[in-house]
């Protein structure tokens, strides 16, 4: 294979992955790339097809990188894959998988656009919302979904419709080896400023009862049937309860945060043991919402 065009512009070599994530905490990857349109991905694609198994990430907002890194290579989206356009005839918002939630809601502010304004309140991408099906005030991402645009590792460029998926909570059917590149939604106008009164209602909720300011990665566990994982953790009295580093938010208990350098293994290990003793004092399971990637640090 000819490597003639800049891939080695895009490219790091042992890249500080962790650093990257929300939380903040983390090893390393072997390779890095940020593609900024699809002849870049594809190059990629073919590259690590042979050598490296791939891993995809957007703002980092739903992963824990493990201390002892990933080995593969890592892509994150931007250029071309962070665009949004308007098509004002048929009320249809194409967004790129990697535009940041913050960015859709000040597009969908400035052209009176209504249906996503919940995303005011997550701080991830459009690729990670759809893979998460992402939600919060009684929305989720999939909502209002048409269909999205996936790459897959046989370079297989595919528009797959919604009912050609599966969403559940916090739960899509895309496999780690598609890529998403870009989704449709369909969307209808509003008056400006009760999309503003929403958004900023929104956002103002959150600061109140989340620590958004903090180094977190937001819901620790899905929760379980008929019960909130913020309401087990607090009946076990973890609240404020430290590992290491780590930390259970004192404003909200399901939300693990990076308070004093905290490595991956301090937060994963303070998950683990609520987890534990949730089911011993209560005989509920509780499942991670947060995805741990990569290897444990060798002692
Ligand atoms: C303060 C805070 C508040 C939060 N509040 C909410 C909330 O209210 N509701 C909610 O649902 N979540 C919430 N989250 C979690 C998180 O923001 C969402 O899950 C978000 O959708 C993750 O997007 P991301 O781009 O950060 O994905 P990442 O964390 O980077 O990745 C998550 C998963 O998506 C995959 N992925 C990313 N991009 C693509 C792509 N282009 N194609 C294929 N797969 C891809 C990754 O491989 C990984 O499997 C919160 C997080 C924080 C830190």
């Amino acid at each position: 294979m000819k490597f003639n065009f800049p891939i080695f512009e895009i490219m790091r070599l042992n890249y500080e992955l962790g650093k990257k994530t929300w939380f903040g905490t983390g090893g390393k990857c072997s390779l890095y790339f940020e593609p900024k349109s699809i002849n870049q991905l594809i190059l990629i694609l073919k590259l690590s097809r042979r050598f490296f198994q791939i891993l995809i990430i957007g703002s980092g907002s739903n992963v824990i990188i493990r201390d002892g890194g990933y080995k593969g290579a890592v892509i994150k989206l931007k250029g071309e894959f962070t665009k949004i356009k308007f098509h004002e005839k048929d009320l249809i918002l194409s967004v790129g998988a990697g535009v940041k939630d913050s960015e859709i809601s000040k597009f969908c502010l400035n052209n009176g656009i209504s249906g996503l304004e919940f995303l005011s309140g997550i701080p991830g991408t459009i690729g990670g919302n759809l893979k998460m099906n992402a939600g919060c005030y009684g929305s989720q991402i999939s909502d209002k979904l048409i269909d999205c645009t996936i790459v897959d590792r046989k370079l297989n460029i595919k528009v797959l419709r919604k009912d050609e998926m599966n969403f559940e909570y916090r739960k899509s059917s895309f496999h780690s080896n598609q890529i998403i590149i870009q989704a449709r939604f369909k969307v209808n106008k509003n008056n400006k400023d009760k999309i503003k009164k929403r958004i900023f209602k929104i956002t103002n909720d959150r600061k109140k009862t989340q620590p958004v300011a903090k180094r977190t990665g937001g819901s620790t566990f899905t929760n379980p049937n008929e019960h909130s994982a913020w309401k087990l953790i607090d009946k076990i009295k973890f609240r404020g309860k430290r590992q290491g580093g780590a930390k259970v938010s004192e404003l909200h208990s399901n939300f693990l945060i990076n308070d004093n350098d905290a490595s991956s293994l301090d937060i994963e290990m303070l998950g683990e043991e609520i987890k534990r003793n949730v089911w011993e004092q209560q005989k509920i399971k509780l499942d991670w919402e947060l995805l741990r990637i990569g290897k444990f640090k060798k002692i």
